[in-house]
């Protein structure tokens, strides 16, 4: 059994006509976690005994025949800002280093009770904060493709996963980027459903109002059988919407012929790679040849957006991460004379660079006096980004532009230039600020062999749409 090329539907199928227990593809994934994540670096936590129980109450009900749900069997990897019960989340942050939750999130419980099998957590940026893995507290996160590049972030160890056969699918969390950039750099699918699709409770919280979860795959459909499990409704989730989830499986075989696309001359300007260029260009011929007709359209406050969403991004992060103070949960500094001591010093001791960046950013656009010049103001320009994408949608059904400006980047490239890190972000930020949904599917490589991701953005809960434009494209690539 090829581990890398291993869909939802063939492992679920393999344990249900009893080719393979669940168990055993569970330890085939550990082995090649074993063998290869030494060097890849996308698990920070393991979860054997979950994983192990979790199978061998899949192969019982194999066993006696019984119908298995849709995820029965299936080995996945949970990005560790998703919490789960009993088993260690850290955010990728050392002052969650030890931190063991009581609850599983939404997300996770959702795909436990389909079947699934949770190997353990994946590295990621801190707190969900960066672009290439780089900002985790523990280590960096290598590309599979190639191990001098960045998986690109920050659900780097989920694509890494995925795209190493050390997990069939995986959740990450989307918001500025974070599942479709990885999955771009990786050669996997990333979706970021629209904001309320999937609830967020038990998210280790970044930026609430832009903060979401989703699958990464290796096929669109496997993207799309996720996303039917984890989303909908949940009373423990007040901004997650009660709207009918669709069967986004059933409707992936729906003709894509006639669709409207989007192509918006922003997305293909100054700083965009020629050979990424280049792929997406193909693609979007690619998609007229399947009958779609390309619209031009425009987007004319894109330039705008970064700024946009490292102001509204950092207010955000900087209220969330109040609470690691050392006295509910997580790392305390030791020693210390004062309280005020005691907040310093744990915070000092307990965030990386990155993240004390982005709090005390956000803090100075909340603060009194700059409140109306940046944090209104970024709201404001939020609200014109979001209508520049109502417009376009009352011309076409989808929108596509490559995923990210560049194919992977170098560790190190970057890393000490956070404004170059930032731009990487450019095409993807504007759907986690309009709470539109997008996914990345892969169109191509370079000539050094590096995967090009195109992204297809939708309407707002036009989830469906999207996916079924992607696996058109990807059973057509
Ligand atoms: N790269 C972006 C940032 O650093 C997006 C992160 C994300 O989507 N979690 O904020």
């Amino acid at each position: 059994m090829d581990l890398s090329r291993l869909t939802i539907d063939d492992a679920r199928s393999a344990v249900q006509n009893r080719k393979a227990t669940a168990l055993w593809l569970a330890e085939a994934h550990y082995a090649r976690i074993q063998k290869e994540d030494g060097q890849i670096g996308a698990y920070l936590t393991l979860s054997k005994e979950r994983a192990l129980e979790q199978a061998n109450r899949i192969d019982r009900m194999a066993a006696e025949g019984k119908p298995l749900p849709p995820l029965a069997g299936v080995p996945v990897g949970i990005k560790d800002v998703l919490c789960t019960l009993g088993v260690r989340t850290t955010a990728g942050s050392k002052i969650l280093g030890k931190y063991i939750p009581p609850f599983d999130c939404t997300a996770v419980s959702r795909m436990e009770a389909a079947g699934a099998v949770i190997l353990g957590k994946t590295n990621c940026d801190e707190f969900a904060m960066g672009s290439s893995n780089e900002n985790s507290a523990f280590h960096p996160v290598r590309n599979p493709h190639d191990l001098n590049r960045v998986p690109g972030g920050s659900s780097g160890g989920s694509a890494a996963a995925v795209a190493a056969g050390m997990a069939v699918v995986t959740l990450g969390s989307d918001t500025g980027g974070s599942i479709r950039q990885p999955a771009s750099f990786c050669g996997v699918v990333g979706l970021m459903p629209t904001y309320g699709r999937v609830s967020r409770y038990g998210l280790i919280a970044f930026a609430s109002s832009l903060d979401h979860i989703g699958p990464l795959a290796k096929t669109v459909k496997d993207a799309a059988i996720v996303l039917r499990t984890i989303a909908g409704r949940d009373p423990m989730d007040p901004t997650s919407v009660d709207i009918l989830v669709p069967d986004y499986v059933a409707e992936l075989e729906k003709p894509v012929r006639g669709l409207k696309i989007g192509v918006a001359k922003e997305y293909f300007g100054d700083g965009l790679d020629d050979e990424v260029r280049q792929a997406a260009e193909a693609a979007i011929d690619k998609l007229k040849t399947l009958g779609c007709e390309i619209v031009p359209v425009s987007l004319p406050h894109t330039p705008y957006a970064i700024p946009t969403y490292y102001l509204v991004a950092t207010a955000e992060a900087s209220s969330n991460l109040a609470r690691y103070d050392g006295v509910r949960y997580g790392h305390r500094a030791q020693g210390v004379k004062s309280l005020s001591e005691m907040y310093r010093r744990t915070r000092d001791e307990g965030f990386g660079a990155e993240v004390k960046r982005r709090i005390m950013l956000g803090t100075y656009a909340l603060s009194a006096g700059y409140y109306d010049a940046y944090y209104l103001k970024a709201q404001k320009v939020r609200t014109l980004l979001a209508r520049d994408f109502e417009q376009a949608f009352q011309k076409v059904d989808a929108i596509v532009t490559p995923t990210s400006p560049t194919a992977a980047f170098r560790l190190g490239e970057k890393s000490n230039d956070p404004l170059a890190m930032y731009l990487a972000d450019i095409y993807t930020v504007t759907a986690d600020l309009a709470g539109i949904p997008g996914i990345s599917v892969p169109c191509g490589k370079t000539k050094d062999k590096l995967p090009i991701g195109l992204q297809i953005l939708g309407k707002h809960f036009g989830e469906a749409t999207i996916l079924r434009l992607a696996h058109a494209y990807e059973q057509a690539a």
